[in-house]
């Protein structure tokens, strides 16, 4: 069999959509570990959110968070040197993106100057924010832990998304689209360029292997552009997001069942 590097997505694909549940993704992530292929998250959530994934799956590969803004590895797991930008507890850390105070500025400047009024997580009170997102008080601490990107929760227009855009790109950043949210982050980064840059550290450490990548969501294209075998899952039923790729194996299931159908189909193989 090949050696796999399998770049999952996280909410929409690992996750379901609605409950965050990986009830039925497990299986195939034990088929994974079992045959010691790396399953590496890549999600627009926060370190603290997908120690909590990983931990639960029993996964210990490297990751990218906040949308490739940067990527964790665990010491150690390349048996060579490499460049690192920081060390968080037992991880090397590969930074992309643009710190959150300035993403934070630049969202004040954008109401003051287009009376818009963009809101993310943290002008939320805790319990609508609990209401909205159906999660416990740590899990929510957990989403607010953001370093390189700040979430919105409003529900904007195409000619909003683009003004805002416009007034971003002034200080080097952008906003994209998620399963359910906009993210603001450096325009620089999206996940292909850090899905790159841990291949290229992969293609040391195993002389053959083939990449692939598993999302639902626009912000997924960067991501399924980089690697050899690129799949989407249905967002719901008989539905899958339009990007525009024809490069692209498309998955007859939802979420986490999605998932899992990419890793049988891979192991079958
Ligand atoms: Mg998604």
């Amino acid at each position: 069999m090949s050696q796999y590097i399998v770049y999952t997505d996280l909410d929409g694909t690992l996750l379901d959509i609605n409950t965050y549940s990986f009830d039925l993704a497990k299986e195939a992530v034990s088929m994974l570990n079992a045959n010691h292929i790396p399953l590496i998250f890549c999600s627009t959530k926060t370190f603290a959110e997908q120690i909590y994934y990983q931990h639960e799956l029993g996964v210990s590969a490297p990751f990218i968070v906040e949308n490739g803004s940067a990527i964790f590895i665990p010491q150690n797991y390349f048996p060579f040197p490499y460049h690192f930008d920081s060390q968080v507890e037992n991880y090397e850390v590969i930074e992309l993106g643009k710190p959150v105070s300035l993403i934070r500025k630049a969202i004040r400047d954008i109401n003051r100057n287009l009376g818009m009024r963009l809101r993310g997580f943290n002008d939320m009170p805790m319990d609508e924010l609990e209401r909205l997102l159906g999660l416990d008080k740590e899990k929510i601490n957990n989403a607010l832990a953001k370093s390189y990107t700040k979430t919105l929760l409003n529900s904007l227009s195409e000619k909003e998304v683009l003004k805002i855009k416009e007034e971003l790109l002034k200080n080097g950043l952008t906003v994209t689209k998620g399963s359910k949210f906009y993210s603001v982050m450096s325009v620089d980064t999206d996940k292909g360029k850090a899905v790159k840059i841990l291949n290229e550290l992969f293609a040391k450490k195993y002389k053959q292997f083939i990449s692939v990548g598993i999302g639902d969501g626009l912000n997924d294209l960067p991501m399924l552009k980089v690697v050899d075998r690129a799949f989407l899952v249905q967002r719901h039923k008989d539905f899958w997001e339009n990007l525009n790729y024809d490069n692209i194996e498309k998955i007859e299931a939802v979420s986490s069942q999605g998932f899992s159908k990419v890793i049988r189909l891979l192991l079958a193989q």
